[in-house]
């Protein structure tokens, strides 16, 4: 079955559609950007791709011509009709009206091998989307994602830089990441205040760095850059081990308390997690 183009501006006339700020709403009207989202995922016939956020479903439309299959979330009531009457006749699309945030993907996945999360994200949700996604350990091979240029740059930051934090981390630990493009603002309907980048997410066969005890890795990298100004040490008290116990961490991971997190490299923060991992057991 043909797939007809979808145009955000003849939709949102054809159905008044009212634009919510509160939702993040900015609809590509970009058709080359659309080309670049959907080459820059690979997307191909032996795909489930997930959609976060299908807006009038103009990006949706491209990914079903070239996926198996695509399963969108939206959450906002006044798009699903619009949805269903655009692209309900493909056998191939399914529509999940849901908060993308409140979503078990194991149950959109189920026993599908080859899934591709593509999405341009709603901006307010963008971090915890991206966390969810990652922590929850689902079966994607990548994310390829429209986010905010300024996220896309705290993603990729490296140690001693003012963007580096627990996002880059994150990402890095689970994956390797690629800039496919710089979006502008003149791109979307309404336009946003900010310009934007998508970037792709590939997942790692394993993560990055070794880490004994994941929870308490992603607990010291959060302790240390809660308090960006001050030392490690002055970080890291929250963790509950002993002053003594903490100390000798340190020194197993030859690593100065007096440095500040930022300067920390990901393997340098599973060495510390791991070492307090170690006194935490005894
Ligand atoms: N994909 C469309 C496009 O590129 O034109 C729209 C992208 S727009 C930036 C973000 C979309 O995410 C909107 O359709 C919005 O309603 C939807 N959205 C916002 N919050 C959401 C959430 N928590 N879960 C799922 N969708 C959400």
């Amino acid at each position: 079955m043909d797939i007809k183009d979808v145009k955000t501006q003849e939709l949102v006339k054809k159905y008044n559609f009212k634009f919510s700020k509160s939702l993040g709403q900015n609809f590509l009207i970009d058709d080359s950007v659309l080309e670049d989202i959907v080459n820059g995922a690979d997307v191909n016939s032996e795909d489930l791709v997930i959609e976060i956020g299908p807006g009038v479903g103009t990006l949706t439309a491209q990914i079903l011509k070239k996926a198996k299959r695509v399963v969108s979330i939206e959450l906002d009531s006044d798009l699903i009709p619009i949805l269903q009457a655009e692209l309900g006749e493909n056998q191939n699309f399914q529509l999940v009206h849901k908060d993308a945030l409140k979503v078990d993907f194991n149950e959109i996945i189920g026993d599908e091998k080859s899934v591709k999360l593509v999405a341009n994200l709603p901006y307010y949700v963008t971090t915890p989307i991206i966390a969810k996604l990652l922590n929850e350990g689902y079966n994607f091979k990548s994310l390829t994602i429209m986010i905010q240029k300024e996220v896309a740059e705290r993603i990729n930051a490296e140690p001693n830089c003012k963007d580096y934090g627990a996002l880059s981390l994150l990402v890095q630990y689970y994956c390797t990441t690629s800039i496919v493009r710089k979006v502008a603002p003149s791109c979307f309907i309404p336009r946003p205040k900010v310009e934007s980048t998508v970037i792709k997410l590939e997942k790692l066969e394993k993560p990055a760095v070794e880490v004994d005890n994941e929870k308490l890795f992603f607990e010291v990298i959060r302790a240390s850059f809660n308090m960006r100004r001050k030392t490690l040490w002055n970080g890291v008290k929250s963790i509950s081990l002993s002053k003594e116990l903490m100390e000798k961490a340190f020194e197993d991971a030859k690593i100065d308390p007096k440095r500040r997190g930022e300067t920390l490299s990901i393997q340098e923060f599973a060495n510390l997690s791991n070492a307090i991992n170690k006194y935490m057991k005894n």
